[in-house]
């Protein structure tokens, strides 16, 4: 399925010229626009899905595979020390583009990218909340 009010669909397709770095039948990668570090890059499938809640299966786990794939290359090729995936899912979240896709951001020693979260504190209260409504 495509949306065609969607830019990564229109990315995806090669409708849009994009920097291409991989390409097959199910995925293209693209390096970011906005990039958060040298070398920033999103894989993009070529069906549409909002993201993460509603991909399908089998193109989940190509898509990890892929990026473990392109990680192992690029590391090698921007000679990075370090790499994030991230994959944001809803506007609270970070999601500005409603089409699934995976972030993979490599990481310098010493660069300022400014991946991360202030460390809170389990309390049994919350843990057993949790562990209860799991059931
Ligand atoms: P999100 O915030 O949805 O997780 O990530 C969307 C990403 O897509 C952002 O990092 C943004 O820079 C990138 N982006 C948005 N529009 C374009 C575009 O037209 N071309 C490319 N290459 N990247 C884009
Ligand atoms: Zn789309």
């Amino acid at each position: 399925m495509k949306d065609k009010d969607c830019i990564f669909c229109k990315i995806a397709s090669g409708e849009i010229p994009s920097t291409t770095l991989y390409e097959d039948d199910d995925f293209r990668v693209i390096l970011d626009l906005g990039p958060a570090s040298k070398g920033h890059a999103l894989i993009i499938p070529k069906e549409h899905y909002r993201n993460l809640y509603d991909i399908d299966d089998e193109l989940a786990a190509k898509a990890i595979i892929l990026a473990k794939k392109m990680v192992n290359k690029m590391k090698d090729v921007l000679g990075c020390d370090g790499y994030n995936i991230v994959q944001n899912n809803e506007e609270p979240a970070g999601q500005t583009v409603f089409h699934f896709h995976i972030h993979m951001i490599p990481r310098y020693k010493g660069d300022n990218v400014g991946l991360g979260w202030h460390v809170g504190e389990l309390t049994d209260e919350v843990k057993n909340e949790i562990l209860e409504k799991m059931k």
